[in-house]
This record gives C-alpha cells, sequence and structure tokens, in this order.
C-alpha cells in the first residue's frame, strides 16, 4: 500500500471509531466508503486519495469565491498578525467595528444595528429573542408569538427549532418546543392547499395575511426565509408572495425577520434575497455566506426602532442578555469584510446572476426525463425533485433514497452534491465560469439518470 493509501485508511478508521456526523445516520456512515477532503483550490475539493471534485453545493451553501481565494487568505492570515480573538462583552474589536459598519451600508434600507453570533441558528435565534423582548418593552408583553411557514427550516438550536417546520427533523423535540402559528408553505408543486398557478391568485399569501390579521394582538414577529426554501428541498415563492406577507406585517404592527443565512449574500441573485419584492425587515438573519465560506459568522441585524427599545439605565433590565464567547471574532470578522471588497469589486452578484441563466440552460434537457418532478431555482440556488411518476407526482419510496444514490453517482463522476431527501440541490460557488457549470449539469443529468433507472 503507497504511503498515501495507508493513510486515508488510517483516517477512514479513526473517523468511523471517533466523528459523529451532523445530520447522518451514522450506521449507514460506517458501512460506507467515506470521502475525506484534504484541500480545495478554486470552485474544487481535493481527496486524501488526491482526487478532484467540483463542489457542487458550496461546501454545504457557504463558499461564496472558491476555496483559497487569495484575496481572503491574506485578509485572514493579516488578522492573525494582530489578534486571532478579543471579546466583544465590555470591549470593542477593531474589525468587529468596520465590518458593522459595511453590513448596515450594504444591507436593505432601514437596519442600523448589528448583534453578531457564530452561526444561522443562532442569528434566528438572537432575532427570536430580540423581538419577544423589544415587545415587553414596549409594554404590549401580549405579543409574544410566531408565525412561521410550513417547511421552514431556521436552523438546530430549540429557539430556530421551534420556528422550524420540518417534521423530519423537528419532530421529535416537539415536546421542548414553544408552540408556534404556521402558515401554508408556497410550495406550488405539492400544494398544501390543493390549488394551481395562477387561477390560485397565490391563496397561500391570503391565508398567511389571514393569519397575521387574526393574531395580530397576540404576534411578536413573523419568521421567513425570503424567495427560496431552502432546505424544505429547495422551494420557491410565486413573485409577489413575501411582499404581501411583509406587508401584512406592517399593517399588523408585527415585526418581520427575514432568515437570509442561505439566500443572503448573491446566491438568488441579487446581494440580499428581500430587495426582489423590495422588502424592508425588521430583522434579518445572516450567516453562511457572510465571510465567504472560511470562518463561522452570523449577523442579527435590526432597525433604530428595535434597537431603541432596549435603552435604559442599567437597572430597567433592559439590557439583551445574551451574547455567545466567540460573538464578533476578529478573524471571522477580517474575513468577511474581504469578502464583501471582493463581492463589489469581482461584480461577483452580478456575475452570479449571469451564471444563474447559463446553469438553467445546461440543465433544460433535464426538465423532460422521466423522473423529474420539477426544476425549481432562483440565481445559483437550484432543486430538482426526483418522483417516481411525473403524471402522478407520487415520489419514491423513501427507502429507496434516489437523492442519495443520485449523488454518489455524481461523486463518481468529480462533483459533490448533497441531496434534500429526494430533492438534488446544487448551490455551487458564485465563482463558476461557463465550462464548469456545464459540468455541474452534465454530472447532474448523468447521474439521475443513472440513480433513477
Ligand atoms: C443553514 C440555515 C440555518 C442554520 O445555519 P447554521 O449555521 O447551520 O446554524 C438557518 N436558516 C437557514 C435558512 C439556513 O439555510
Amino acid at each position: 500500500m503507497s504511503g498515501e493509501a495507508a493513510r486515508h485508511e488510517r483516517l477512514v478508521a479513526l473517523d468511523k471509531r471517533h466523528l459523529w456526523h451532523p445530520f447522518t445516520q451514522m450506521l449507514g456512515w460506517l458501512e460506507d466508503e467515506p470521502l475525506i477532503i484534504e484541500r480545495g483550490e478554486g470552485p474544487y475539493l481535493f481527496d486524501t486519495l488526491g482526487r478532484r471534485y467540483l463542489d457542487g453545493v458550496s461546501s454545504l451553501w457557504v463558499n461564496v469565491h472558491g476555496h483559497r481565494k487569495p484575496e481572503l487568505d491574506a485578509a485572514v492570515r493579516a488578522q492573525l498578525d494582530r489578534v486571532a480573538h478579543s471579546t466583544l462583552l465590555g470591549l470593542g474589536s477593531v474589525p468587529a467595528i468596520e465590518l458593522a459598519a459595511r453590513l448596515v451600508a450594504v444591507a436593505p434600507p432601514g437596519l442600523s444595528r448589528v448583534f453578531y453570533s457564530d452561526s444561522g441558528s443562532t442569528a434566528v435565534e438572537i432575532a427570536v429573542k430580540i423581538a419577544f423582548q423589544h415587545w415587553k418593552q414596549r409594554g404590549r408583553p401580549e405579543k409574544c408569538r410566531f408565525l412561521a411557514l410550513g417547511e421552514a427550516y431556521h436552523g438546530d438550536t430549540l429557539g430556530s427549532v421551534s420556528v422550524g417546520g420540518m417534521e423530519l427533523f423537528h419532530g421529535i423535540f416537539k415536546p421542548l418546543l414553544f408552540d408556534v402559528l404556521r402558515a401554508p408553505p408556497p410550495y406550488c408543486y405539492r400544494c398544501p392547499l390543493g390549488k394551481s398557478r395562477p387561477s390560485c391568485e397565490i391563496a397561500c399569501a391570503a391565508e398567511a395575511e389571514r393569519i397575521v390579521a387574526a393574531h395580530a394582538n397576540e404576534l411578536a414577529a413573523v419568521v421567513v426565509e425570503p424567495i427560496v426554501q431552502g432546505a424544505a428541498g429547495m422551494i420557491t415563492q410565486p413573485p409577489g408572495y413575501l411582499r404581501r406577507l411583509r406587508e401584512a406585517c406592517r399593517q399588523n404592527d408585527v415585526l418581520f425577520i427575514a432568515d437570509e443565512v442561505a439566500v443572503g449574500f448573491g446566491r438568488t441573485g441579487s446581494l440580499f434575497a428581500c430587495t426582489q419584492e423590495g422588502v424592508e425587515p425588521d430583522l434579518l438573519c445572516l450567516a453562511k455566506g457572510l465571510t465567504g465560506g472560511y470562518l463561522p459568522l452570523a449577523a442579527t441585524l435590526t432597525t433604530e426602532a428595535v434597537f431603541e427599545s432596549f435603552l435604559g439605565p442599567w437597572e430597567s433590565d433592559r439590557t439583551f442578555f445574551h451574547g455567545h464567547t466567540y460573538t464578533g471574532n476578529p478573524l471571522a470578522c477580517a474575513a468577511a469584510l474581504a469578502n464583501l471588497d471582493l463581492l463589489e469589486r469581482e461584480r461577483t452578484v452580478e456575475r452570479a446572476a449571469e451564471a444563474g441563466k447559463r446553469l438553467a440552460e445546461a440543465l433544460e434537457p433535464l426538465a423532460a426525463h422521466p423522473h423529474v418532478g420539477e426544476i425549481r431555482q432562483r440565481g445559483l440556488m437550484v432543486g430538482i425533485e426526483l418522483v417516481a411518476d411525473r403524471g402522478s407526482r407520487a415520489p419514491f419510496p423513501r427507502a429507496e433514497r434516489r437523492g442519495h444514490r443520485a449523488i454518489l453517482e455524481a461523486r463518481k463522476r468529480g462533483v459533490i452534491l448533497r441531496p434534500l431527501g429526494d430533492v438534488v440541490v446544487l448551490m455551487p460557488p458564485l465563482c463558476l465560469d461557463g465550462a464548469q457549470l456545464d459540468e455541474l449539469a452534465h454530472v447532474t443529468r448523468a447521474a439521475i439518470e443513472v440513480a433513477t433507472a
């Protein structure tokens, strides 16, 4: 056995003995041959045996400019020469201050305050807690409930799981969660109201408006993933849906929380998704792409009006008692600043919008495949829903794991993907060139053909 192969075998053995992988049935993992990543370069990842793969899901929806981007590497190194970490509890830090100002400058209008944390889950958790405490401080303590969408995904901490609505992920934890009002998801392919477009006139939006109005006196906020409900299987909202939901909140004095953890930073073809609907949220949750996919950092942005309700003398108990030890970590903030520089200098978002069109064209032949029910896409976020039967839209039996099979086939052909059930997800870094986009589409097509045969 070569030195490389022996090392690989040793790592596989140690992984199987000690690691517990997220969102992974470990029994299956222990039986499978794992792929172990050694390094990256641009949109490619290389494994411990030297094989190259296109990173088709941006290392789980985070990478923006590719791996080992020189400007991002340099920014982190330069910050390392100053300080790796200092706290925001009682102290300021240079990159955290600079980044807060930059985020406010690029965010939708009205947002002026930045609260840092380390993951998308905490960004949502914080938004929920801020909204709850805000109404107490406004003398409206009865406004303490939340409305979220069916099939929503907002993270894995208990608060973010409470607003989440995916039975598979969240069902077991129900006894630990707070009760949330639920609006039907705008899942047109499998409409929960049994309607079809355009004759439905977006009845799910009318239903959401009705719930907001009916519960206005007890609602603190509505939480929503704008434009695309990612983890639900890339459910794309009909145009006008988000604007109507936002307007209902404004009319009923309910805060609007936009969870742009997945859709932010150019994925859907604009820097932030809610601007496509002219929506200005009261709270905006950011994470994943914030550091270009380099380091764990999240931010919850809010308005001056919300911020002001937290001001008072120390003994007024208006302090927001929340913070994580690594909140606003300087290395992560330095990466985020370099990410924003690159987005601007390289016009990454405009180019990604073009790339989205190219990918849509390259995927077009797949639309007629007998086991492809629907291809949903906004910008560079794509979900391809596999079905047993196109006519009846009947899914494959869950145990057949067709989505999983498809990604194993893609892997054999040099592309890393990760499915959501039987939805094959493509969410490449924004930097892919035309040939790489075509490669992604061609491999996806071949993989789906084999996996559904
Ligand atoms: C991934 C995701 C989260 C959770 O982010 P983590 O960093 O994994 O905690 C929250 N909301 C949305 C919409 C996401 O896609």
